[in-house]
């Protein structure tokens, strides 16, 4: 008998490709002893009575998800103040959920910035996610002289308002005025030793960019959680609007999962919500176990991903 030549090189491959095992797990399987993972949701407040009804419908779907909190956001140099007073304190009042207020402080004083938080605090919000904000219209940001200057300031002001939990911004590619990437890292431990004790990342696409940030991070001293933020959109034309406005990077690939369907609203959801799923099954896969997701007001997609993710309504 002759002996067995070596295998072709491609066998050897394929060989080495099932012996690697499976690198990401099969789909959560519920009653395995899986944990699904925590969920925070973020809407903005509804400018007319359509939207605020759009707004209500979409609470009302994702609330039996639990999530850990959901946050309203704050309209640029606080111009949604009242509505996003009123949601939230509606929130409070009407749901089962957590709610957390988003709140920014160019433009405004101290005082101002300081008697808006009073009133959450007294309409029983207990959550504040502390932001700087972007100047109405665009342009250079200059602190307000009688203002808190940046973030970090401000989340040291609402600690010395009350005892509030309070989330702030992260960057995992950098927010697109900071010095560098390393003093940008430096303003999130600021952010985080003057009192907070969670960051909400931008929404981002490339896993790789946020997993790196997560060890600048870590190697930096932060220990506290960054979440990440997740932004499923069926739309590529507002999606790459959104993404040029926050300095946030399209990858090729994603172009390409939209090529072609742009007239095709049923594909485009469904291509969202795999695109979407696979990327937070990615980070789990990576042990992230919290998401926070940007739901545009919209329920389906997130409602889509945190069921494929294991997560059940409520009874
Ligand atoms: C999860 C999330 C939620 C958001 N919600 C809202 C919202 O509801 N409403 C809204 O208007 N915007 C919102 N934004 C956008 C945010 O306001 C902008 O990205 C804004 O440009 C920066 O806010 P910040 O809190 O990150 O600022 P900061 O943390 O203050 O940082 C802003 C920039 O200044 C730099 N910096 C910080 N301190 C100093 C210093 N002492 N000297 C020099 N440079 C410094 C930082 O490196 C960074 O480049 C949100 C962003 C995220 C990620």
């Amino acid at each position: 008998m002759n002996a067995p030549s070596s295998p072709p090189v491609s066998t050897q491959a394929t060989l080495e490709r099932w012996l690697t095992g499976p690198r990401v797990g099969a789909l959560p399987m519920r009653g395995a002893g899986q944990t699904p993972p925590a969920l925070s949701f973020e809407f903005f407040p509804p400018k007319t009575d359509v939207l605020e009804t759009q707004l209500w419908a979409c609470i009302r779907r994702l609330e039996p998800l639990a999530p850990r909190f959901v946050s309203v956001t704050y309209g640029a140099g606080g111009s949604t103040q009242s509505r996003t007073h009123s949601t939230v304190a509606r929130i409070v009042t009407e749901t089962t959920l957590t709610p957390a207020a988003h709140l920014t402080c160019v433009g405004a004083t101290r005082a101002e910035v300081d008697a808006v938080a009073r009133q959450y605090w007294e309409a029983g919000v207990r959550h504040i996610v502390a932001l700087r904000g972007d100047v109405p219209g665009g342009g250079a940001y200059a602190p307000h002289p009688e203002g808190y200057a940046y973030a970090a300031d401000l989340v040291a002001g609402l600690k010395r308002v009350a005892d509030f939990e309070i989330s702030v911004a992260a960057y995992p590619e950098t927010h697109p005025t900071a010095a560098s990437p390393l003093a940008d890292l430096d303003n999130l431990k600021r952010k985080l030793d003057a009192g907070a004790t969670r960051a909400i990342t931008n929404f981002f696409f490339d896993n790789a960019s946020f997993l790196r940030f997560l060890d600048l991070a870590l190697a930096a001293g932060i220990t506290a959680p960054i979440v990440p933020g997740i932004m499923p959109v069926s739309n590529f034309t507002q999606l790459q609007k959104f993404a040029a406005m926050s300095g946030v990077t399209v990858p090729p690939w994603l172009g390409e999962l939209f090529d072609g369907i742009a007239d095709d609203m049923e594909t485009r959801r469904m291509v969202a919500a795999v695109a979407a799923a696979e990327q937070v099954r990615m980070l789990q896969a990576n042990g992230i176990d919290e998401f926070h997701f940007y739901t545009l007001n919209r329920p389906d997609l997130t409602y889509a991903i945190a069921h494929i993710l294991g997560v059940r309504p409520k009874k």
